[in-house]
């Protein structure tokens, strides 16, 4: 079961509800499209859309793209599709900041003009020794002082490109002296001879992330920016911005703790690393953290908004056991995912009191407690596989630990008959070619008869009807538990034995599924038809989530 649990945003926004300070709430999600979404996004786009759907508000899509280089086309559609897919909807069309450049290049020329701001020639190296740092007051640069004619007459060649990339920049006029690094004289624009996915060459001059992203709050009229507590130093700034504006409405910011899960990274610089450096098969390879990754691992948006809603929105930064997100993953598929039986490592049984050819149809639930899922058809045959793991020869070990197939006792299949294991046929090195069983007629759906214990419950499929399935089990991407804090290089903890491929057989109703629908391959975990590469022909399953938790010991 899951239990709301605090949220000190919600308790800000529902003060202002009750207040009637805003006639409706309007929140923003602002990626910048530099990479493909992450857990921590889903987290930020969970508490921004939640929040506007909990207050009957509206909630922006926004690009925060003032950074051309990084920027791509391919970042901004898998970000709209991931969105989507979790289940949120924005409010009307998807923004950018690049809409607003004209506006900001405006804005720029009104602190120009009121003398609040310059244009500035120190390199990159002299602007850091001028700033100095916490404890020691910056010196202020010497082009600070230029007119408001000649820095009007800069910012102009600045724009139309008639200085090379670093060598000038716009600065705000603050204060050089405040203990807020932000505040001593901040970049608000910076040359960049680089073509922008959305305006293209129009710009060679782009607005910093702080020049930008209180003025973008501000002309969508959104009510409460929540954004990460890095973002809590420039505060001021951004409040200074808006007060030194004539900007059409006041926003305000809120932060919160960034999510982070152990045994991953959550930066997209570092999941970039991964994709670039082939570690993994690209952004939604299904062991990356990556909302598509899960996707394609057979998360479902509902399990990330129950992990979510687990997890506390608190003032502080946290890493979070991913065994949180394993369990809510694990609990919706009990719930919702139907049953399917899958043999990973086959052996056959050969049940020699059944004609060869003969075909008998097994009917079983879909769901045990779901019975609008439907039911489903299991094939029984004179020869079926169960799992190797599935049988010993040994008649010492206990029944108690050992609940499966054991030579000259019985056994019952999932769905099916009792059956006995008569004889283990052998190849010549000794290896089990194939056991010979014999069934207990009229034992389908029916208690055993007296003087006949089976050990359990095993699955099995027909192995004529059976069907091939190519299985990809997964383990965690990463062996340390902090990659980032392990001391050396986050790269050097991957786990190289993360994937392994096999091929199982499953029951034939499995074949045929979509895409992205989920099972339970009873006795083995929670499997999804690959979004790509599953067909009914070549059907493909990832394996999600195993049915417990194997690592909490
Ligand atoms: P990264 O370091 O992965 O690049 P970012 O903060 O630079 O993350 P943005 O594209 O700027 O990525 O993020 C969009 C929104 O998502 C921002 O409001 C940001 O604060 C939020 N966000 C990003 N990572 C997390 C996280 N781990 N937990 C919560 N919110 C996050
Ligand atoms: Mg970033
Ligand atoms: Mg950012």
């Amino acid at each position: 079961e899951t239990k709301a649990s605090s949220n000190f945003i919600r308790n800000i926004i529902e003060e202002d509800v009750k207040a009637g300070k805003q006639a409706k709430i309007v929140t923003r999600f602002p990626p910048e499209p530099n990479g493909y979404l992450h857990i921590g996004h889903a987290r930020s786009i969970w508490l921004n859309f939640g929040m506007a759907e909990e207050f009957g508000g509206a909630c922006n899509l926004r690009f925060d793209d003032t950074n051309p280089e990084k920027e791509e086309q391919e970042y901004v559609d898998s970000i709209k599709e991931d969105v989507l897919w979790l289940g949120y909807k924005w409010s009307g069309d998807v923004k950018y900041a690049s809409d607003y450049f004209d506006q900001f290049y405006e804005w720029a020329l009104h602190l120009i003009k009121a003398g609040k701001a310059y244009v500035c020639h120190l390199s990159a190296q002299e602007s850091s020794e001028y700033r100095g740092w916490a404890t020691k007051p910056g010196k202020e640069s010497p082009y600070r002082s230029r007119s408001v004619e000649e820095n009007l007459a800069l910012i102009e060649k600045m724009r139309v490109g008639e200085f090379e990339e670093g060598s000038c920049v716009l600065r705000a006029k603050i204060d050089m002296a405040s203990p807020n690094m932000n505040m001593r004289d901040p970049i608000l624009y910076r040359i960049r001879k680089a073509s922008h996915h959305q305006t293209g060459d129009k710009w060679c001059i782009y607005p910093s992330y702080d020049f930008a992203h209180g003025q973008e709050d501000s002309i969508e009229g959104i009510t409460h920016s929540i954004c990460t507590l890095e973002f809590q130093d420039h505060r001021p700034l951004y409040e200074w911005f808006l007060d030194n504006l004539p900007v059409p409405h006041q926003p305000k910011q809120y932060e919160f703790g960034r999510l982070n899960l152990n045994y991953t990274v959550t930066s997209k610089r570092k999941l970039k690393q991964l994709v670039d450096e082939k570690c993994v098969d690209g952004w939604d390879d299904p062991r990356m953290p990556t909302v598509s990754g899960m996707r394609r691992r057979g998360y479902t948006p509902r399990s990330l908004k129950t992990f979510c809603d687990m997890v506390p929105v608190s003032k502080s930064n946290s890493v979070i056991d991913v065994s949180i997100l394993e369990r809510a993953i694990r609990d919706d598929l009990n719930d919702h995912a139907p049953r399917a039986m899958c043999v990973m490592n086959p052996l056959k049984v050969v049940i020699t009191n059944v004609v060869d050819g003969k075909v008998e149809d097994m009917i079983a639930a879909a769901h045990p407690s779901k019975p609008e899922l439907g039911e489903r058809t299991l094939p029984f045959t004179r020869e079926i596989l169960i799992d190797r793991s599935d049988f010993s020869e040994d008649s010492s070990l206990s029944r108690k630990k050992f609940k499966r197939l054991v030579l000259g006792e019985w056994i019952r299949l999932r769905g099916a008959y009792i059956i006995k294991a008569d004889e283990v046929v052998k190849d010549s090195n000794g290896e089990i070619m194939h056991i010979n069983a014999s069934l207990i007629p009229d034992t389908v759906g029916k208690d055993a008869p007296e003087g006949v214990r089976p050990r359990g419950v095993i699955h099995w499929v027909s192995a004529s009807h059976g069907v091939p399935v190519e299985v990809r089990r997964y383990d965690r991407l990463f062996s340390h538990e902090s990659p980032d804090q392990g001391g050396e290089d986050f790269m050097t903890y991957i786990n190289s034995e993360s994937l392994s491929v096999i091929t199982a057989v499953a029951e034939p109703s499995v074949a045929s599924c979509a895409a992205e629908t989920s099972f339970q391959f009873e006795r083995e975990g929670y499997f999804v038809a690959d979004r790509y590469d599953h067909t009914p022909e070549k059907p493909v399953f990832n394996m999600t989530i195993g049915l417990r938790d194997t690592w909490a010991g």
